[in-house]
């Protein structure tokens, strides 16, 4: 199953450009014909990510925080508003950053796009079902958050964004679109960040013991990141309002991962259990009956394909930091 990317837009403003999906959605934006403007403040973005993109024609990088403004000069058609730490680790060090980039960001982003007349995209997250007590979970479901978890700086940041998205479009008529991401990997994410693949691609190409949270029956659903792009695009090509769902329907095991990362990298890491985070969902996976029946989306790259890839980029980008 193929999905078209629409050719019409002549402007798009990606905020987060420089994070890991943000960089994936701004090569594919330029790919597709359109100029791009990528508003970010490197708060958890790599430069390197956009670093390739700077000598792209159309491609503008603006370094802006914004909670505080989006100095955009040339008017858009499409704004992608991805800006927002993603990984618990980056959320959990800044939980007001990420409260105000959910809520006033979002407003400036809605701001921008309503004055612009142009279509907005929101990028939600399968942390608003919380730790589901359906499953999996479809667009229907209202989630199960705590409010004041340490996870709440995250998921109710975009829980309000989403109503605000919805209020835009109830009060000004604004053309809004919600997606809500599942767990996405691959090139461009920071080494570092915390999260589940690049922990345990990193632990097992150093050699390390892979760092597998309680006893590692918890489940994800991952989705490779050119996937995920050509959901998100999808989903802005189309007038749906959402949300919808974007996301494997593949689920499995904190400690499957662990062990299939291992025989991938051929690495002679062992498993060590460590302790859970607070509130860690035990299940995560999307329905994704909307997406498939109104975009003719669902993901291509199967999970050893796609982190096979993966461990090829995060094998070369461990050897460009060492040579540096
Ligand atoms: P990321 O941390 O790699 O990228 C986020 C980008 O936003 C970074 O470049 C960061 O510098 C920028 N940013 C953060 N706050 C900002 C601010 N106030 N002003 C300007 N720029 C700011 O994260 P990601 O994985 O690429 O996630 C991108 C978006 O997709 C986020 O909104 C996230 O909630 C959503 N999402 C991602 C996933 C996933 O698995 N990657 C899953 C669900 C939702
Ligand atoms: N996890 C793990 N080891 C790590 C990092 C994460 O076992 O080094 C677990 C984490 O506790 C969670 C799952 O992997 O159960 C996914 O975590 P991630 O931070 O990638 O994403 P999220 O919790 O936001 O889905």
């Amino acid at each position: 199953m193929t999905t078209a990317l629409s050719p019409s837009w002549e402007h798009a403003v990606v905020t987060g450009g420089a994070g890991f999906v943000g960089s994936h959605l701004c090569a594919a934006l330029l790919d597709a014909g359109a100029a791009v403007t990528c508003v970010d403040d490197f708060s958890t973005g790599r430069p390197e990510n956009i670093s390739p993109l700077l000598e792209r024609p159309g491609f503008t990088l603006v370094q802006a925080d914004v909670t505080e403004e989006l100095p955009v000069k040339q008017r858009p058609d499409l704004v992608l508003h991805f800006a927002s730490p993603a990984s618990p680790a980056d959320y959990l060090r800044l939980p007001l950053h990420t409260l105000e980039t959910g809520s006033l960001g979002t407003r400036n982003a809605l701001d921008l796009a309503h004055s612009a007349d142009a279509r907005f995209v929101l990028a939600s997250t399968s942390e608003v079902y919380g730790d589901p007590l359906q499953h999996p979970q479809d667009e229907r479901y209202w989630g199960n958050v705590n409010p004041v978890g340490p996870r709440s700086v995250y998921s109710e940041a975009k829980r309000f964004g989403e109503a605000l998205t919805t209020a835009y479009a109830e009060t000004h008529g604004t053309d809004t679109c919600v997606v809500r991401l599942f767990n996405t990997y691959g090139p461009g994410m920071r080494g570092e960040d915390g999260r589940v693949v690049p922990a345990f691609v990193r632990q097992a190409l150093a050699g390390e013991p892979l760092t597998v949270t309680g006893d590692g029956r918890q489940t994800r659903s991952l989705c490779y990141v050119d996937d995920t792009v050509r959901g998100v695009l999808a989903a802005a090509a189309h007038d749906m309002r959402g949300p919808v769902n974007i996301g494997s329907p593949t689920e499995i095991s904190m400690l499957d991962l662990a062990r299939l990362i291992v025989e991938l990298t051929g690495s002679s890491s062992e498993i060590r259990p460590v302790a859970r985070p607070v509130d860690d969902p035990a299940v995560r996976c999307p329905d994704i009956t909307l997406a498939r029946d109104k975009l003719g989306w669902e993901p291509q790259v199967r999970a050893e394909e796609g982190l096979r890839r993966a461990i090829a980029w995060f094998r070369e980008d461990a050897m460009a930091a060492m040579a540096d």
